[in-house]
C-alpha cells in the first residue's frame, strides 16, 4: 500500500486582526472621553506605539482527524499599535495544536478590548491602577506551539527566557 502524498495546504496565516471586537474597546474608552478609530493596516509602519502583551482565549482544532478537544490560553501574545489621529489596532497571535500542529485562531474572551484599551489609554496619559489580569501563567509556555514566540513579539517567552538566562547566570556565577 503506498502512503498518500501529503497535499500542499495553502499557507495557514499565523496571526490575525479583530476589528470586529471594535466596538467593544470603544466602549471601554468612551469613559475617558477618548474616540479611537481601527487602523485597517496590519502593519507597524506609520506607528507611533507597539506594545506586546498578552489576552486570554480559546482555541478549537479544525483538524477533523485531529483528537484534540481544543484548549484555552491564558497567554495569546498580542501587539497593540497607536498611530496619529486617534488610531489603533491589535494583532493577535496564533497558536498551534499541541496534538497536529495545525495553526488555530483564537475565540477571544473580553480581556482583549480590556487589554487594548487599558494601552491606549496609557499611552494617552490617563492614570490607572494595575490590571487585575496581571497574575502569572501557571503552566509552562510552549514556545513551539506559539506564533507570538516565533515572530519575537511574545511577552511572555521573553519573561521565560529572562528567567532561564537568570537561572544560568547563578548557576555559573555559583562558585
Ligand atoms: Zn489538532
Ligand atoms: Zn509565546
Amino acid at each position: 500500500m503506498t502512503r498518500p502524498k501529503p497535499q500542499r495546504k495553502p499557507q495557514q496565516p499565523k496571526w490575525s486582526m479583530f476589528p470586529l471586537m471594535h466596538d467593544n474597546v470603544a466602549f471601554l474608552l468612551e469613559v475617558e472621553d477618548l474616540h479611537f478609530t481601527f487602523h485597517d493596516l496590519d502593519e507597524d509602519i506609520g506607528s507611533i506605539q507597539t506594545y506586546d502583551t498578552s489576552i486570554m482565549g480559546r482555541f478549537n482544532c479544525r483538524n477533523k482527524r485531529c483528537e484534540s478537544n481544543g484548549w484555552s490560553s491564558m497567554r495569546i501574545a498580542i501587539t497593540i499599535r497607536m498611530y496619529p489621529g486617534e488610531q489603533y489596532n491589535a494583532r493577535v497571535y496564533h497558536q498551534r495544536c499541541i496534538a497536529c500542529n495545525l495553526l488555530s485562531k483564537p475565540i477571544l474572551d473580553d480581556s482583549y478590548a480590556e487589554r487594548v484599551a487599558y494601552r491606549l489609554k496609557k499611552w494617552c496619559g490617563v492614570e490607572l491602577e494595575l490590571p487585575e489580569f496581571s497574575g502569572q501563567s501557571k503552566g509552562p509556555h510552549a514556545k513551539e506551539f506559539c506564533e507570538g514566540c516565533k515572530a519575537g513579539h511574545c511577552s511572555e517567552g521573553r519573561r521565560i527566557d529572562g528567567l532561564v538566562a537568570a537561572l544560568s547566570n547563578f548557576s555559573l556565577g555559583g562558585i
